[in-house]
């Protein structure tokens, strides 16, 4: 059979079959203009010159003549939404199954495997057929952070560690061999046909590698969203940078690279901005792909070529007893492109935005800058004002961030999601004139003399949340509205990655010096998750103030805000805060949802999210 390679990207893909090229160019993920090769010594031509694939993406729309029934246990399911047609058999029965056509999530059940009248009105993609499905996998106590299978420990395989050991039927020649032991040394270590002793492993089905440590502890997983132009990648470097610090120094543990291999980019990212040897010289970060090698890894999974963003995986160690952290576990940040969030970009090809349904926590950025309503408030000596190319109505990312998240973990309509949000408010600096504070002088970590490990004053974020959502309220408050309307914990907190505006680099793009980086809080959106999830030592350690005759009405703190007169209305998050208006401290009530809160929904035991992929 055919080998084909692709060049997209400035990278060259594959192999891949005919089949899984018309698939591709049926999806629109390539097109004829793609140039594509069989291999080495062959000439590269456009998807267009090779009549063989035309053919095939033809046959995979159109529907094929009716199969006999060979196989016994084949069963055919529609899509309850669409009518697409799937072939499979009894293994899917019960199973939740993401429409190739119309990515809801319907269920395959005996009621839908008979023909319906309505089946034959739309069959865009006929015959779609997950050959590899593995059954069996699904109830395993291990869960992988690239495609988020579950599986048992005794189903993970192995990598050979001998270099004359290479091939894999999914990651292609060039991967080393993915293999299950039946030797072990004396230590207990899996031997490779070479006898060489493997200590990685690998997914069962996505087959990319797994650190050791998230088959060991408890795993943590937070998504980073926002649009292309708010800085996603200088936000990651510096959060990483700043948690170092505040992790070791204020709350007894460490953040330990669990591997190197894995979190390359953001680490370089770090390196680049922080440890640079040209602190006075114009720094650049890459922009964030959709399908570049540093975000994204290329699979195969169930024939059907996949994006799956990769994920970055720290340990947090606890340093003492007293560490503020409550037990050693793995932390995994997810970050989305801009363009995965596009109408459309959410299929089985680019399953990009799929960890946001699983996620522990969301810091969703929100830049002022890009927001044609809010830049006017900016510090117009911010060379980022100078371009109106990426002013975006952010809203609408929060509206389909909300709109996926429902449609992968099958919610109703008026359901509310668990899942903590941060609405994080990039670029502090360039608008921290309209806070009453500066930031810079408000207290975050409380250090007890009698501890070794501080603990975060919550109460803090809550208080400047409520100022930053007041402002908010003015310029974008479809914005407040659509996540408070679906999250039941949102929190608005500002900060800023760099601390110091951007400057002109000589290529054109803007850049960043250095020795003027500053962070502000830029750790506070994580550690304000740590919180939500009970994860992080926190202390109320706030003087009460004046009660505001306040009432009580299902999940939320109704009040009339005591300068401007207007009805206040907040999430029950809010229970118990103190709030700085004007000036002067204002005690809310205890909301009783924050009294009994139910156990917390964590990936681990989550079930709405085991059958998310198949
Ligand atoms: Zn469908
Ligand atoms: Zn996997």
């Amino acid at each position: 059979m055919s080998k084909y390679y692709i060049y997209t990207d400035d990278v060259v893909r594959g192999p891949f079959t005919l089949e899984n090229i018309a698939m591709m160019l049926s999806s629109g993920r390539i097109s004829s203009d793609t140039q594509i090769s069989t291999g080495k010594n062959t000439p590269w031509q456009t998807v267009g010159e090779r009549p063989e694939i035309r053919a095939a993406a033809i046959q995979l729309q159109q529907p094929p003549a009716e199969k006999t029934a060979s196989n016994d246990d084949e069963q055919i399911f529609y899509c309850q939404h669409c009518q697409q047609k799937y072939r499979g058999n009894s293994s899917w029965l019960g199973k939740d199954i993401v429409c190739i056509n119309c990515h809801e999530i319907f269920q395959a059940a005996n009621g839908n495997n008979t023909s319906s009248s309505t089946a034959t009105a739309a069959d865009p993609i006929e015959n779609v057929n997950f050959q590899n499905y593995m059954p069996g996998l699904e109830d395993g106590d291990i869960i992988c952070p690239n495609c988020w299978q579950r599986f048992h420990s005794e189903q993970l395989l192995y990598i050979a560690s001998h270099p004359a050991l290479t091939g894999d039927p999914v990651l292609g020649p060039g991967a080393m061999l993915r293999f299950t032991p039946t030797n072990f040394n004396a230590l207990g270590q899996a031997l490779d046909d070479m006898n060489c002793a493997a200590t990685e492993v690998a997914c069962p089905r996505c087959r990319l590698k797994i650190p050791m440590s998230i088959i060991d502890e408890v795993t943590h997983y937070f998504s980073i969203a926002g649009s292309q132009g708010s800085g996603k990648s200088y936000y990651l470097a510096s959060l990483l940078n700043s948690l170092r610090k505040t992790m070791s120094n204020d709350f007894a543990c460490t953040v330990v690279d669990v591997d190197p291999e894995l979190n390359y980019v953001l680490d370089s990212y770090e390196e680049t901005l922080f440890r640079s040897r040209h602190r006075n010289a114009v720094t650049v970060l890459p922009k964030t792909q959709l399908t570049g090698n540093d975000y994204v890894n290329m699979v195969m999974l169930d024939s059907i070529p996949v994006n799956l963003p990769k994920p970055f995986v720290y340990e947090l160690k606890q340093l003492n007893s007293s560490s503020a952290c409550k037990e050693d576990c793995n932390i995994v940040f997810y970050d989305n492109a801009g363009e995965h969030f596009q109408p459309g970009a959410d299929n089985m090809i680019n399953p990009g935005t799929r960890h946001l349904a699983c996620s522990d926590g969301i810091i969703f950025i929100f830049d002022p800058i890009n927001d044609a309503n809010m830049r006017s408030i900016c510090d117009q000596r911010e060379p980022q004002l100078q371009s109106f190319d990426r002013i975006y109505d952010q809203s609408k990312l929060m509206s389909e961030m909300v709109a996926r998240i429902r449609r992968h973990r099958n919610m109703d309509v008026d359901e509310k999601c668990s899942i903590p949000l941060v609405v994080a408010v990039s670029k502090y600096d360039s608008w921290q004139d309209n806070l009453s504070r500066d930031l810079r002088d408000l207290p975050l970590i409380d250090h007890p003399q009698s501890s070794l490990s501080g603990k975060l004053i919550k109460n803090t974020i809550v208080d400047v949340s409520f100022e930053l959502r007041e402002l908010l309220m003015q310029y974008v408050p479809e914005l407040v509205n659509s996540a408070e309307g679906f999250f039941e914990q949102v929190l608005f907190v500002p900060f800023s990655s760099l601390g110091c505006f951007s400057t002109p680099h000589e290529s054109g793009q803007l850049g960043v010096i250095p020795e003027q980086l500053s962070p502000i809080w830029v750790t506070a959106p994580f550690l304000s998750l740590l919180a939500e999830n009970d994860w992080l030592e926190t202390t109320s350690a706030a003087p009460a103030g004046l009660s505001l005759a306040s009432q009580i009405i299902d999940d939320y703190i109704l009040f009339t805000h005591p300068v401007s007169g207007k009805n206040i209305r907040l999430p029950w998050n809010y229970s118990q805060a103190v709030l700085t208006i004007n000036g002067t401290r204002y005690s809310l009530p205890l909301h009783p949802k924050a009294m009994n809160r139910p156990g917390k929904c964590s990936f681990a035991n989550n079930s709405s999210s085991d059958d998310m992929w198949v």
